[in-house]
């Protein structure tokens, strides 16, 4: 049996953390069996959908790279499909219309609880005959609600193990508004179906739908997927994430610095981890290594630390030129056009970058230097006047190297022969001061080879004026 999978989102808010993760679960799942993945766009709630949310939900999975392997279904695209099925079960005597009222139905309830009894519709409508119910649909509305018949629902949850369910609990649900609006319990059965989608990964809160969805398959004589609920995104307090928080869309890491590579790394641990207790794991090992049995039945703590981990690793271990990539879009686009030189900036930067959007504000001093302090020039307890003497020193060293010989191995060879002489403290510190104005930075050999010799003498003349200043 090919396997085949579907991530079903609703349209109906961004795509959050808790949508990736059940994407990257699904597309793994699928890439580890060789199977299919498939997007299901559930936009049936006409009211709350918005393409703009369909829009960032494709574009998020686009990011991370998890693409489907066919077109994008829309249930709003398909609802001749489930009125044939609503039909199907309205003439079989499965479902019927239902024509209480909301005042009716909150009466109802009100009276269970009450009694201390968990509500649910009565069933008052269940005996009004399909033809008598068309009469009455002439000037009356109506919903259409299952007929829930009375068992208890077991199935195998490949996460959860054996899980059971008694329908007299949930009782007849409604399953559409009109032939028009069926609604997600039944959609998401049918299409499940007529998808043939044979694994279901979803987020633990659809626990409760599942059974809905079995005796619907059953009603209607499917066979029902299999099911595996993964466990709920906590915040790092174990509590449930903020609403704040699941309101951020995937695309908004994007924005702010985030490699699609850290996200889908961080997004993987959220409820599973390979059999080698390793953190770092890279698309194909994740691939390799995926497999539903070792996803956690607890709650997957969210921890943002790991993710800032994770993001500094992705770009300290990315090829210069790939990284350069998505640096682009951080890059003001007038340094864009010393490509060679960003080059070699992002090489030597990198290992100190955690987010791309770091990266103007820690390397502009490449292209402008600030008016940094005097006395940040001096290596700890160091006079003026020894860092000064240390400067010139260095100064007739660099103006001496030839310019077609001004190599990173030349410059380095003559530096270091200075600081045997007058310490490494007291020659490396203030030249990488003053060739970048900051306290932290690359090493000073890399900044002369980036910089080159007329800007790195003129630095070291403009810390020699600081100096002599004072
Ligand atoms: N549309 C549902 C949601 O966004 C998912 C339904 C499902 O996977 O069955 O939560």
């Amino acid at each position: 049996m090919s396997i085949k999978v579907r991530f079903a989102p609703s349209p109906t808010g961004p795509f959050s953390v808790g949508n990736a993760r059940t994407a990257l679960f699904n597309w793994l799942f699928a890439k580890h069996e060789g199977g299919e993945f498939l997007l299901r766009i559930e936009d049936t709630d006409k009211e709350r959908s918005e393409k703009k949310f369909e829009d960032d939900i494709i574009h998020g999975l686009e990011w991370l790279g998890l693409t489907s392997n066919g077109e994008i279904i829309r249930q709003s695209e398909r609802s001749e499909i489930y009125k044939t099925y609503l039909n199907k079960l309205l003439e079989g005597g499965l479902a019927y219309w239902c024509f209480c009222t909301t005042e009716e139905l909150e009466i109802e309830r009100q009276a269970q609880l009450s009694q201390g009894l968990a509500p649910k519709y009565s069933g008052r409508c269940r005996g009004i005959s399909h033809e008598e119910a068309q009469k009455r649909l002439q000037n009356e509305t109506a919903v259409i609600r299952f007929k829930m018949p009375e068992k208890t629902i077991s199935f195998h949850d490949i996460v959860r193990g054996k899980v059971e369910f008694k329908t007299a609990l949930i009782g007849d649900i409604i399953i559409a508004k009109n032939l028009k609006e069926p609604l997600y319990n039944f959609t998401a059965a049918i299409d499940d179906f007529e998808m043939k989608i044979t694994h279901v990964i979803r987020g633990e809160d659809h626990l409760s739908n599942t059974p809905k969805q079995i005796a619907l398959q059953e009603a209607l004589g499917f066979n029902h997927p299999h099911y595996a609920h993964l466990p709920l995104i906590l915040g790092p307090d174990r509590k449930k994430l903020s609403k704040r928080f699941l309101e951020h869309s995937l695309l908004d890491y994007k924005n702010a610095g985030y490699l699609p590579q850290a996200l889908m790394n961080f997004l993987v641990l959220l409820g599973w981890h390979p059999e080698e207790d390793k953190e770092i794991l890279g698309i194909g090992e994740m691939i390799k290594e995926f497999n539903l049995k070792r996803v956690q039945k607890g709650g997957a703590i969210m921890n943002s630390e790991k993710l800032e981990w994770l993001n500094a690793h992705y770009i300290k271990t990315l090829p210069t030129n790939e990284l350069f990539e998505y640096l682009k879009p951080f890059i003001p686009a007038f340094w864009l056009n010393q490509e060679t030189m960003i080059k070699k900036i992002v090489e030597v930067e990198k290992i100190r970058l955690k987010r791309l959007t770091d990266f103007p504000k820690q390397t502009s001093f490449f292209f402008m230097l600030s008016d940094y302090p005097k006395d940040l020039l001096n290596w700890k307890e160091t006079e003026n006047s020894v860092t000064l003497a240390n400067l010139k020193k260095i100064s007739e060293i660099v103006k001496k190297i030839p310019t077609d010989e001004f190599l990173k191995e030349g410059i380095e060879k003559n530096i270091m022969a200075l600081t045997k002489e007058k310490g490494r403290g007291e020659v490396l510190w203030p030249l990488r001061v003053a060739l970048s104005g900051e306290e932290a930075s690359p090493g000073p050999i890399e900044l002369i080879d980036i910089l080159g010799k007329d800007e790195t003498v003129a630095r070291i003349e403009i810390a020699i004026k600081k100096l002599k200043n004072g």
